[in-house]
């Protein structure tokens, strides 16, 4: 029944496509991925098109300074750093437009895709470089302070908080790391808890518990933050809808959230294998997903990691893959007298 219903929602989506194009190579997504996959595809002679998605350049356009991408020596911005990328991948022919993949079928061996739910690409071999999304607690004050003392990233925007006093949101494994992470750097972390236990597994919590300058603040969770220029401190409600129910201040610098991540996988969950998050599965040491001819690179696939440059170096693993696949399909798909 299920196949069924899945047959006639495509119908629907295809009767509003006004062109359909062939092509060898699709990247989907505009982030170090998807740009390090088109420089390679495109010197690879995919002819590779490259969709940018909304947020063209990916979510290092949404900050200030990169320190720790190799080649930068005095540092660089994140849009600057992203136009680079572009004008790479451009200087070698990669195709790059805006427009947005909204649904897929990757039940045959040619992949299809739609875009802005307008035009069908078929393709030989799709890369799929979405990125993820941090999760926001959803105060309006998050997006005050946004580059302003509130970020979803420790390894990238601790360095900033040296000798400060931080706040890390969470407790699970992600939390925990962030939070002795920063606490190498910090003067204080404070753990802002919900619960009265940690979701992380025991060890990461052995390191929280064993790390001196980090107070877990149990049972607590945020209203607000405040400051004039940037964070200065977060009112937090203790126990909340319990007798002991209080409010109170505490004095930071930095707002670090670590409350999860939503992998952009979503349209793809029909065809892919995913995790219990929502990550794209990818057979260990490739990019490779259980679709023959589809490949996932960067933070859409990987939740340990999740930095510019390992997402550029699964951009180049997945070109590469893409490459071979490619052609080993050419010589299936040639006569065998012209096979050599
Ligand atoms: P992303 O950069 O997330 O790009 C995803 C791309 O996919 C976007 O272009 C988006 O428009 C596109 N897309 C999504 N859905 C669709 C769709 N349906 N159709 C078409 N396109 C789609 N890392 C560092 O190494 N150093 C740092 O200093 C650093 N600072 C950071 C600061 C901030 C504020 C944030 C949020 C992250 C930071 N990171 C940093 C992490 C780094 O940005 C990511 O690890 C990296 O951008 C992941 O690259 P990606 O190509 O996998 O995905
Ligand atoms: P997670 O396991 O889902 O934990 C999210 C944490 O944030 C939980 O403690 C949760 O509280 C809290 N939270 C969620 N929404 C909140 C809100 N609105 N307000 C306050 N707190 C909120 O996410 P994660 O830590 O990012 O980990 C994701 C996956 O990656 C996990 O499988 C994890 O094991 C894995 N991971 C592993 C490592 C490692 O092995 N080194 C490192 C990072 C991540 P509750 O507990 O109350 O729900």
């Amino acid at each position: 029944m299920e196949i069924f219903k899945s047959l006639e929602l495509e119908k629907s989506k295809l009767l509003h496509i006004v062109k359909t194009e062939r092509v060898k190579c699709l990247i989907i997504g505009s982030g170090p991925a998807g740009f390090t996959a088109a420089i390679y595809t495109s010197r690879a002679n995919l002819n590779p098109v490259l969709y940018t998605g909304l947020e063209m350049g990916g979510q290092l356009t949404t900050t200030t300074e990169v320190h720790n991408y190799p080649g930068y020596p005095e540092g660089v911005t994140g849009p600057v750093m992203m136009d680079d990328f572009k004008k790479q991948a451009e200087r070698f022919g990669a195709d790059v437009r805006f427009g947005i993949a909204s649904s897929v079928d990757f039940s045959g061996r040619t992949h299809k895709v739609i875009i802005d739910e307008s035009t069908l690409i078929e393709a030989d071999a799709v890369i799929i470089a979405t990125g993820a999304t941090a999760k926001y607690l959803g105060i309006e004050s998050e997006i005050k302070y946004s580059g302003m003392g509130v970020s979803a990233c420790a390894t990238c925007d601790g360095f900033f908080y040296r000798g400060k006093d931080v706040a890390v949101v969470g407790g699970g494994d992600t939390a925990a790391e962030e939070a002795t992470y920063l606490a190498g750097l910090a003067r204080k972390v404070y753990m802002i808890v919900r619960r009265d236990e940690l979701r992380a597994s025991k060890i990461m919590q052995e390191k929280v518990f064993n790390t001196k300058n980090i107070q877990i603040l149990w049972e607590h969770q945020t209203i607000d933050l405040f400051g004039e220029n940037g964070v200065e401190g977060a009112t937090l409600v203790k126990k909340k809808g319990t007798k002991e129910e209080e409010i109170i201040k505490i004095p930071i610098d930095g707002f670090f959230l670590a409350i999860g991540h939503t992998p952009n996988s979503a349209i793809f969950k029909s065809y892919l294998e995913l995790d219990p998050v929502g990550y794209i599965k990818t057979v260990p040491g490739t990019t490779k997903t259980n679709v023959p001819g589809v490949f996932a690179a960067g933070d859409v696939q990987d939740p340990h990691y999740r930095q510019a440059v390992t997402a550029a170096g699964s951009g180049c693993m997945a070109a590469i893959d893409a490459e071979r696949y490619l052609s080993e399909l050419k010589h299936i798909l040639l006569p065998v007298s012209t096979v050599q």
